[in-house]
């Protein structure tokens, strides 16, 4: 899609949104369903100590950005995929119901649109799927793109985008990013993770809008250059540039994306141009 003569005039070119929590709401109960599935997996299969898990759980999240990451960071060896398979695999996804006035709000925006979020691509999948949402974005950047098994044979489809997208036109930089995949974990709030996203969709942060619940990510996102927008709160956060109470509430709150700045300049000259012909 071409979308650089479409946006031309726009204040933003892109706007990145983050998914769970962000393009539907807290109150849906999935993310404390995630939560109580993680505590399983780590009850269950790494094998610690049940009246401990919880806050270590939670501490993780806080630390690392998602207690997967943590507890790769702290020397847990588990398979990434398995992982994902159980902690998301029963989630309530009955719960999301599709969303036409999003759907049609994000339509109707002339920006090209990315998810990007820390969850693995299948979830991801299902909640676009779900939300009715799948067709509404250009790509999206998921826990696989960022941390792929190797860089020349992820499995993804069409919309997700892959280390290798950037991989070929900037080896140099995305080689000095090489990490080792099985005790770290890239996902935000990193600014590193940001900044390899934005990297990976080629964006100019300067015309990206960042959309997120999480005021940690917003920091980052901010730290790496986006302009931002913290969503499900209606009072700023460090970092944030605007604040959403709801998704919902985006055409009044941000107007300028669907605004060509051309032709706000034309409307604001016009009378003057009017009143020099009658003088
Ligand atoms: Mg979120």
């Amino acid at each position: 899609m071409d979308t650089s003569r479409r946006i031309a005039g726009f204040k933003y070119d892109c706007l990145l949104f983050d998914m769970d929590d962000t393009l539907y709401p807290l109150s849906t109960g999935l993310n404390l369903a995630c939560r109580k599935n993680i505590e399983e997996y780590m009850l269950k299969h790494l094998h610690m100590e049940e009246s401990e898990v919880p806050k270590i759980c939670v501490d993780l999240y806080r630390e690392y950005g998602t207690t997967m990451a943590g507890l790769k960071a702290f020397g847990h060896e588990f398979d990434n995929d398995e992982f994902h398979a159980y902690v998301h695999g029963r989630l309530p996804y009955k719960k999301l119901k599709p969303d036409p006035v999003l759907r049609n709000l994000l339509f109707s925006m002339p920006q090209r649109k990315i998810v990007f979020t820390n969850a693995d691509q299948a979830h991801a999948h299902q909640v676009l799927n779900r939300l009715g949402l799948k067709e509404c974005f250009d790509s999206i950047i998921c826990f696989e793109t960022l941390n792929p098994p190797n860089y020349t044979n992820v499995p993804t489809d069409n919309l997700a985008l892959t280390w290798s997208n950037s991989f070929n036109k900037d080896c140099n930089q995305v080689e000095n990013r090489c990490f080792n995949s099985k005790t770290q974990i890239l996902c935000k709030p990193s600014v590193e993770a940001i900044e390899v996203a934005i990297q990976i969709a080629n964006l100019d942060p300067r015309k990206t809008l960042f959309f997120d619940d999480s005021a940690r990510n917003i920091a980052s996102g901010k730290a790496a250059g986006l302009n931002t927008v913290i969503v499900g709160r209606s009072d700023l956060v460090p970092g944030a540039d605007y604040a959403l109470s709801s998704i919902h509430n985006i055409k009044e709150a941000l107007p300028e994306i669907w605004e060509v700045e051309g032709e706000l300049q034309q409307m604001i000259q016009s009378p003057a141009v009017e009143t020099m012909v009658l003088a």
